[in-house]
């Protein structure tokens, strides 16, 4: 079994930031917690929660002289006065092309551009960059939502970060098509992003099979397997290495593994080690038969030990 790791996966620039950041935090024993989620991955939250950073999601859970972290999808400007009014310290962990995007919402807005935010509605990011734009930016997830965009002169665009690419394309069509006029368009989509899909492509195109690791609260580790699974037949989704099993992989040879950019390294190693292991297993079937029960006694090897386990390797 071969197995290849898609040439860019896993934590992109903006989430290796608000952990290092929130970790440091954790490290420094600062009396805070994050706002919601700080990034879209169950196992790092409860890993963070456990040094001390816990998660609370309102700024009502918060008393004065805590300190509050920011996630990396970025805030709305009342969400920094309300802060600041209730005497909590502020650690940003926005992401600079989060940031950037917001800018450039509010710079649309400003210089009379009607503001159109192509992205998920309910993706925090697109929450905090309407915000940014003013109370009468829409947000548009499909091609049916532009029935509800106002006809005005102008328009000025800003896409998600994480959006896909393709899927923008076909909505800006759409939208200068049905909504002529004035355009500008920010295309704020993040490098990371676009780097993971088509490297997710290309690894698909070759493998027999693939694995895509990361949340399912993550949109980007959902985009991931949503583009894998139109280039390779057997595509799996899982969010820790415990899911996979010998039969997802039966007969297949090039294996492919991928991750969101949420997804710690941790995790991606494991599921390599995991794979590896049933590898080694069926070899050893094919040449030996080993029994093995509940209750007998056997000798094995620790081949990884942390905080959430322990791998014995036993030959089997
Ligand atoms: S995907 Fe891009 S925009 Fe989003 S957090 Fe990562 S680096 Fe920032």
């Amino acid at each position: 079994m071969e197995i290849k790791v898609a040439e860019h996966c896993g934590f992109c620039y903006g989430v290796k930031r608000a952990v290092a950041l929130a970790q440091k935090a954790a490290t420094d024993r600062v009396q805070g917690a994050t706002l919601g989620p700080l990034i879209h991955n169950p196992q790092l939250i409860a890993e963070l929660a456990s040094n001390g950073i816990a998660c609370k999601d309102s700024l009502e859970q918060f008393a004065p002289g805590e300190t509050v972290i920011f996630r990396s999808h970025g805030e709305g400007p009342e969400t920094y006065a309300q802060a600041e009014k209730q005497g909590l310290t502020i650690l940003d962990a926005t992401c600079p092309n989060v940031r950037l995007a917001q800018q450039k919402a509010a710079q649309a807005a400003a210089d009379g551009y009607f503001p159109v935010i192509v992205g998920e509605k309910n993706h925090p990011e697109v929450k905090s960059i309407l915000k940014w734009a003013g109370k009468n930016a829409i947000c548009v997830e499909c091609i049916k939502d532009i029935s509800y965009v106002p006809r005005r002169e102008r328009y000025g665009v800003i896409i998600q970060t994480t959006f896909e690419l393709q899927k923008f394309n076909d909505i800006l069509q759409a939208l200068q098509e049905q909504r002529p006029g004035e355009y500008r368009v920010e295309r704020t989509i993040c490098l990371a992003t676009a780097q993971r899909q088509q490297a997710a492509v290309k690894l698909a195109a070759e493998s027999d099979a693939v694995i895509v690791i990361g949340g399912r609260n993550s949109a980007n580790t959902r985009h991931l397997f949503e583009l894998v699974q139109q280039h390779c037949r057997q595509a799996y989704h899982i969010e820790t290495a415990s899911e996979l099993s010998s039969d997802m992989l039966r007969g297949c040879n090039k294996i492919g593994i991928t991750a969101g950019a949420s997804t710690p390294d941790r995790l991606i190693k494991e599921a390599i080690l995991v794979m590896e292991n049933m590898d080694f297993e069926s070899m050893l079937n094919e040449s030996m038969e080993v029994e093995v029960y509940p209750g007998k006694v056997v000798t094995g090897t620790v081949i990884q030990l942390d905080k959430d386990g322990v791998y014995v390797s036993f030959g089997y």
